[in-house]
């Protein structure tokens, strides 16, 4: 028989599969991949917070490098994504934040902030 209490953790918080410090408050939000019911899968980025909603969304930003065969030099480019920010944990603009891949969660977020760096 599974042991379904191997999947949380001692505060509560519920594994997601990728090596993170779990959020230290609480939220009620469905769509938080820690206390809800959001699955993290597919792709991970690194990205700093440029704008936030009070729908939960936030606008997260970083920075490639595309490379240019004809003057064998690289350019910057930059993607941009809304992702959901849960309110565990306390996003604010110009955080540097790591967000995951999830299903679909809205007409523009299939992304979702896991971590707060330091
Ligand atoms: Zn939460």
């Amino acid at each position: 028989m599974v042991n379904f209490m191997e999947k949380t953790k001692n505060n509560g918080t519920t594994k997601i599969g990728i090596d993170v410090p779990g959020p230290k408050t609480t939220c009620e939000d469905r769509k938080c991949p820690f206390h809800g019911e959001t699955k993290v899968r597919g792709r991970v980025f690194l990205g700093i917070v440029k704008e936030l909603t009070f729908q939960k969304n936030a606008l997260v930003e970083w920075e490639r490098r595309m490379y240019i065969p004809k003057y064998e030099r690289y350019e910057k480019r930059r993607t941009k994504v809304w992702a959901h920010s849960p309110l565990c944990l306390g996003i604010a603009i110009g955080d540097k934040v790591k967000i995951a891949e999830t299903r679909k969660l809205s007409k523009t977020k299939n992304f979702v902030v896991i971590q707060k760096m330091e």
